[in-house]
């Protein structure tokens, strides 16, 4: 037994050992400094070497070039082991305990407010009586005398109860940046800080709600996978972070959403299609003449092109109705070659120009 111990140390002793080699080797390798940072993120390409990370560093390394501390930054921060960013569950549960917490504090008013209205009352009646006791004359001054004692202790519970008051309304207010933020958060893509499909079916509903006029368009990055496995994940997550901030310049004042994948909503509100299409027209020529290049030796990445489905929204239509004929179209301007948009109405779905 214990030899079969000692043989394991040894043998974990020797892949230590070997691990710690390889490690050192590759920071001398790639000129990084020995921090705790860079030795991490090594250790972590060498023991989890099919995770994406190690994917997205050996197509960076296998041209040559080496991984600078800030793309151990970018890449650390975009390959985030599960659980690191905040999953759906856990986001729901966060929210959930802070309308718990909320729920107590509204509790804890309603039972001080109770406490204080027993309080004045109590002090009321010893008040009714010492007054009745002064104007009778029955004992004057020692009716004078609770007077004052009674209203010095009114006084001292004044000043506590508004202690209590001051720190509950702070509380309060530190609840409902909470709540805001966490609603917020839940209403948007932690990637490229897009509205999410969320925010898009309520904005929707929202819209309807007042009226006007909208048309729904959608949007998909052309070959988006062959990005991702030319150059990397991380590479990829640039480009839907570069064409989301292209799309949102150049839709300004319309919801651009990140819907999904590499996929993007739009809705247009107030404006006629035709108007909507020559705005998403824009975007399309302003994302595919964009110079899309690696970070590291400005290599160029090659354009990159979106095709849409665009498509106005009928009086009292569903959403889930139009969006479906939006993706039709999309679907339609993708088997035409790509980089295209397609218009179509639901009156006439055929026709698309
Ligand atoms: P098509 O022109 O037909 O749309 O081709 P495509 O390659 O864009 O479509 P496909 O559905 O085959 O692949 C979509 C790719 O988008 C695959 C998936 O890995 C990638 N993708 C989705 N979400 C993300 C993301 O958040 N980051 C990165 N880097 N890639 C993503
Ligand atoms: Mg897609
Ligand atoms: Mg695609």
């Amino acid at each position: 037994m214990r030899i079969a111990r000692a043989v394991r140390s040894d043998a974990e002793g020797e892949e230590g050992r070997a691990l710690f080699e390889r490690i050192g080797a590759f920071l001398v390798d790639q000129r990084l400094a020995p921090t705790p940072t860079n030795y991490a993120f090594v250790h972590r390409l060498f023991t989890e070497p099919d995770d994406t990370l190690a994917r997205a560093v050996e197509l960076i390394t296998e041209r040559g070039v080496r991984i600078t501390p800030r793309d151990i930054q970018t890449l650390t921060e975009d390959h985030a082991p599960e659980g690191a960013q905040q999953s759906p569950a856990e986001l729901k549960a966060q929210t959930e305990g802070l309308v718990a917490r909320t729920q107590m504090q509204v509790e804890g008013f309603a039972d001080m407010v109770t406490a204080m209205r027993a309080e004045t009352a109590d002090f009321g009646r010893d008040l009714v009586a010492s007054a009745e006791a002064i104007s009778t004359g029955d004992d004057a001054p020692q009716a004078v005398d609770d007077v004052v004692r009674i209203t010095a202790a009114m006084l001292d519970r004044i000043r506590v109860a508004e202690d209590k008051l001051e720190s509950a309304t702070r509380e309060a207010s530190e609840l409902r940046e909470k709540l805001e933020e966490a609603r917020d958060n839940a209403r948007r893509d932690p990637l490229t800080q897009l509205p999410n499909r969320r925010a898009f079916e309520e904005a929707f509903a929202a819209q309807e709600a007042v009226g006007g006029q909208m048309c729904i368009a959608v949007c998909d990055i052309d070959h988006f996978k062959s990005v991702n496995d030319r150059f990397g994940h991380a590479v990829g997550d640039r480009v839907l972070r570069v064409i989301a901030d292209a799309l949102s310049q150049c839709c300004r004042g319309h919801l651009v959403t990140r819907y999904g994948g590499e996929e993007f909503a739009i809705l247009f509100t107030n404006v006629p299609l035709d108007k909507a299409r020559a705005v998403l027209e824009h975007a399309r020529g302003t994302v595919q003449t964009k110079r899309y290049k690696l970070r590291d030796n400005d290599a160029p990445l090659g354009e990159i092109t979106f095709s849409a489905g665009l498509t106005p929204v009928e009086a009292g239509e569903m959403h889930q109705t139009a969006f479906h004929r939006a993706d039709r179209l999309l679907y339609l301007a993708k088997n035409e070659g790509r980089n295209q948009v397609k218009t179509g109405s639901a009156s006439y779905s055929d026709f698309c120009r």
